[in-house]
């Protein structure tokens, strides 16, 4: 019985292995930018001096290194609300102060309540469909008497939203806006555990249901010790676990527009860092949300108080903040919402 069951799985096996790269090629040929130059448009209002601009904010002193729950992190979360009110761009409607409190009881022992900042646009064709970009605005706060600026943990994630942000808009006001609903969403509480996501996947805003997909950024404004003689690189980490297509939309972005070597040592299942563990992404995950993780590993001064804005390649925050607009350009505008299986 065993040897019978054993030899008619191999049948299976072989018959779906020829039908897969079938599949896969169909899939990858479905997928396509029918106007370049509309995304170009936009990719080109993505700037290093922007960048550079919120990076130093964000990072600055004044706000004592962002540990959540403190002072210094809720000024940066009420700079964060004013630049999207700044631009026109709404707060949910059951949130009219851009903030979801997250309450002390599910934060680490000795913290205050803080609070997620969440601004959305509306799509045109399919506002019940919601493609979330995500960024942590927390960092390590002041330890031993030193500010832990966090320029890259996470202000090169925060200043990545507010440059894609921005750039959705203006496709907005040209009458080119997303045919789907994007949320921007910075979550508190990533360093003390992974809280603010955490609570919001519980606690959701917009029915989890109608979410097509979360791209989350956390670190992409410098170079690892792997990259040094190749800097154009970013990390792509866990696209393909619950969606293959989203794998391919991401390359099919990168071809069309950036051309980054997607790296992706750090998606091995067996990976000993657990990255995909390790950043708010994987809270949408544990839902069966498709993610990706985008991240430039780790240096010298991951959480270290020489984190600073100065040390940022802000060229390349540029060509890797635009290869995740261009792959949410796509999500929100392909024809059919993004499909959750793997092939
Ligand atoms: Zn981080």
């Amino acid at each position: 019985m065993k040897v019978l069951v054993a030899s008619a799985l191999i049948l299976v096996g072989s018959c779906a292995t020829l039908r897969h790269s079938e599949k896969i090629e169909q899939l990858k040929d479905s997928i396509s930018y029918d106007n370049k130059k509309v995304v170009e448009k936009y990719l080109s209002t993505i700037t290093t001096g922007e960048l550079k601009l919120y990076v130093k904010e964000v990072s600055s002193e004044k706000y004592n290194g962002r540990m959540t729950g403190e002072e210094g992190h809720n000024d940066v979360c009420n700079y964060i609300r004013s630049y999207y009110d700044s631009l026109g761009i709404k707060p949910p409607k059951t949130h009219p102060d851009y903030y979801q409190i997250v309450p002390k009881s599910v934060l680490p022992e000795g913290l205050n309540d803080s609070q997620n900042v969440i601004a959305y646009i509306e799509g045109s064709e399919f506002p019940d469909e919601y493609i979330y970009i995500t960024a942590h605005s927390d960092h390590e706060g002041v330890v031993d008497g030193k500010i832990y600026p966090g320029a890259d943990d996470n202000g090169s994630g925060t200043a990545a939203v507010f440059e894609m942000a921005e750039a959705f808009k203006k496709a907005v006001l040209d009458g080119n806006g997303p045919k789907r609903s994007i949320v921007f969403l910075h979550v508190t509480g990533e360093e003390v555990g992974l809280h603010g996501s955490r609570y919001y996947t519980n606690n959701p805003i917009f029915p989890l249901e109608d979410t097509v997909s979360t791209l989350n950024i956390d670190m992409i404004g410098r170079v690892d010790n792997r990259h040094q003689d190749n800097e154009d690189y970013i990390y792509v980490i866990g696209a393909d676990r619950i969606s293959t297509e989203l794998h391919f939309i991401i390359q099919e972005a990168n071809y069309n527009f950036v051309n980054l070597n997607l790296d992706y040592e750090f998606n091995a299942t067996n990976d000993p860092n657990r990255y995909y563990y390790r950043s708010d992404h994987y809270n949408f995950a544990t839902k069966g949300i498709p993610v990706v993780f985008f991240f430039n590993g780790e240096h010298e001064d991951y959480t270290k108080p020489t984190d600073t804005a100065d040390k940022i390649n802000y060229p390349l925050l540029a060509k890797r903040t635009k290869l995740i607009f261009a792959t949410a350009w796509y999500l929100a505008n392909s024809p059919e919402r993004l499909k959750p299986e793997i092939i």
